[in-house]
């Protein structure tokens, strides 16, 4: 039989088959992923090969289909080894908020980065467009053009208030996307908008808890009515860690990687380079400085994670 994994607490994994049945499982065997130890060897979004149980309610995974991407945190200490958050994704949505606690444009522009380097199709929600009016409007309108004219859809929306939601419900129809963002930009709001019959609060955790201990640090999958699935990764505000050559960062802003083969030198930094395309384009303001600022900033290591 074969399933998809909606969920996991490390020991054991929730599988969902074509026709909507769940089973609980386990693994039988080894699973290895290629390059990379990991601590947890099959993650939300894979899709699986499992026999069902003579009691015919759990299930045993003997296979692991082959992965199209996956996302993973690395360990702090050992490169080598990660946790894998969540694999084959089709997209993934940053929810933010220029209201209350702001997202900064750095926090924006490293996650789009990451998104560029696992090579996974983003999208900005801006969230709370309830608590603008007049001027505020037209700042965020202007921040929203920002990463339009980069090639990144956005949306304004209200989650609470139910503003533009069926934009969004549009955009995930029949697609696995990953939501991300700071704690507070109305995430759970958000994902109990597109999924009223489900409240977050209440379903976490209660009939898992006594399967395993770290379940909230494992990622969550949620069917959408419309078709589709999202992944939840509970108290993870980012898209993992990737590591990212300085040399190679420039071709992770779409806006940069259009232009840098103009560069005099084809081992532009796009820093102080005579001929540079990129900073031509910069004095231009075809390039927007907030942007700039955050390639330099990534470039130079200053990753604070505002
Ligand atoms: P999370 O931490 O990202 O999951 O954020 P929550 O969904 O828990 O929301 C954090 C706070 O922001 C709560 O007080 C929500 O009521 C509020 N909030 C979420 N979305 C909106 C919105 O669209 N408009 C307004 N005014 N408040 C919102
Ligand atoms: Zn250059």
């Amino acid at each position: 039989m074969q399933g998809l994994v909606t969920k996991s607490t490390g020991s054991w994994y929730q599988v969902q088959t074509p026709d909507g049945e769940r089973y609980n499982c386990r693994i039988k065997g080894i699973f290895r992923t290629k390059g990379i130890r990991t601590t947890n060897p099959i993650a939300v979004g894979d899709v699986v090969d499992f026999e069902i149980e003579p009691d015919q309610e759990t299930g045993v995974i003997s296979h692991l289909h082959p992965r199209k991407n996956y996302i993973i945190r690395k360990s702090v200490n050992l490169s080598k080894q990660g946790h894998i958050l969540a694999a084959n994704l089709d997209q993934a949505l940053l929810i933010v908020t220029l209201a209350s606690p702001r997202t900064s444009l750095g926090f924006i522009d490293r996650f789009l980065v990451t998104a560029e380097a696992y090579d996974i199709p983003a999208m900005l929600v801006f969230n709370k467009l309830d608590l603008f009016s007049g001027e505020g409007l037209e700042i965020l309108a202007d921040y929203k053009a920002i990463y339009e004219n980069v090639g990144y859809p956005c949306f304004e929306v209200s989650a609470t208030k139910g503003t533009n939601i069926n934009h969004v419900q549009d955009t995930l129809k029949d697609k696995v996307t990953l939501l991300s963002g700071h704690s507070g930009v109305g995430k759970s709001s958000l994902i109990n908008a597109l999924l009223p019959q489900l409240d977050l609060r209440t379903n976490q955790l209660s009939e898992w808890s006594d399967k395993g201990t770290h379940t909230t640090t494992f990622a969550e999958m949620f069917e959408l009515p419309q078709g589709g699935f999202i992944i939840d990764t509970p108290g993870i505000r980012e898209l993992g860690i990737i590591d990212i050559e300085q040399n190679e960062l420039g071709r992770f802003f779409p806006e940069m990687r259009a232009r840098m083969q103009d560069c005099r030198f084809n081992n532009c930094r796009h820093i102080n380079e005579p001929g540079c395309a990129v900073l031509d384009a910069l004095e231009n303001e075809e390039i927007e400085l907030s942007r700039y600022e955050s390639y330099l900033s990534i470039y130079n290591g200053n990753d604070t994670r505002a």
